[in-house]
């Protein structure tokens, strides 16, 4: 081997490997350093344990000033963590994108503020290169794991709602126990979900530590109807997504019997702030 490179590149995960890569395309003399074995499709034989041992890093841990720890998963072979990853590709948000600007004052070519459109012949190039595409053949169960996390998210984001309505000391007495008692149904629904999703083999998502909701406008009793009315609709709209999909009938069953209440609360919700409380025929 010879001693002198143009370029020495450490690792060869997805920073590396493209950097080294890249650099070659263009001619240079690069030498690419892995720590890792390098391991070729007969070496990939389903055997978990077998696999973490010779692929990954050892786990890792760091502290939060919080004092959790935070775990650290890493591949260490040729490809790095690509190899052990699970290959789904998303584009950056472009709200992510946005705060790149005002963080680092990075610039697109004719220096305005750098925004996702900036990223995309790039990305066009990498999904080209690695042949990412949609998925359209997912087995059926995914659509009904992902309809049920779907609706438990928005009951989960409906108790919280319905607690900061009742905390904020703008809704009077009936009004108060009416908002306490919708919450209670969102909590029973919440139970089912989240017992029904265990017992098919899932994990049910978790309330989030912090949600955000618009608190500053929340003004009157009307303006905290209003926003309930709103996540009402977002939870009815969640259910009419995964009554189809799901192909058991007894959940099925289950999720238009919730639909049917949170529907109920929407309506009764329009009606208190003077909305037609049943506005159309159909719901969407
Ligand atoms: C379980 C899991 C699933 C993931 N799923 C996705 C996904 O679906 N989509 C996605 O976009 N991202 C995913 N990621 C994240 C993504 O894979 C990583 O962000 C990315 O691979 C990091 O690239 P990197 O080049 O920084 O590091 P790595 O890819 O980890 O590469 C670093 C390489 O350097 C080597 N190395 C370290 N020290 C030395 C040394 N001293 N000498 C020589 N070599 C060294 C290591 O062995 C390793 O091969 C996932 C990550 C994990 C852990």
């Amino acid at each position: 081997m010879k001693d002198r490179f143009d370029v020495v590149v450490v690792g060869s995960g997805a920073g590396g490997g493209v950097i080294a890569g890249e650099l070659a395309q263009r001619g240079r003399d690069v030498l690419l350093l892995e720590c890792g074995p390098h391991l070729r499709a007969a070496d990939f034989t389903r055997w978990e344990s077998k696999a973490a041992h010779e692929l990954f890093w050892p786990l890792r841990f760091a502290p939060l000033p919080n004092g959790e720890l935070v775990t650290f998963l890493a591949g260490r072979c040729v490809g790095g963590t690509t190899t052990i990853n699970t290959k789904v590709a998303f584009r950056a948000h472009e709200r992510d994108v946005a705060k790149w600007h005002p963080a680092s004052g990075l610039t697109s070519d004719g220096s305005e503020p750098f925004s996702v459109s900036d990223l995309e012949p790039y990305y066009d190039r990498v999904e080209q290169v690695l042949g990412v595409r949609e998925r359209s053949d997912w087995e059926k169960s995914v659509y009904t794991a992902e309809a049920g996390f779907r609706a438990l998210g928005a009951e989960l984001e409906a108790i919280a709602a319905y607690q900061v309505g009742a905390e904020s000391g703008l809704l009077q007495k009936p009004v108060l126990d009416l908002a306490v008692s919708f919450q209670s149904h969102h909590k029973e629904h919440a139970d089912v979900l989240a017992k029904t999703i265990a017992k098919l083999g899932g994990k049910p998502v978790i309330a989030k530590s912090k949600y955000t909701f618009p608190t500053d406008t929340l003004k009157t009793q009307n303006d905290v109807l209003r926003f309930a009315a709103t996540l009402e609709k977002g939870a009815v709209s969640a259910y009419l997504g995964a009554v189809p999909v799901f192909g058991n009938r007894d959940l099925a069953k289950a999720a238009a019997s919730i639909l049917g209440d949170e529907a109920m609360h929407w309506a009764i919700l329009r009606n208190a702030v003077g909305e037609a409380p049943v506005p159309a025929a159909f719901v969407s």
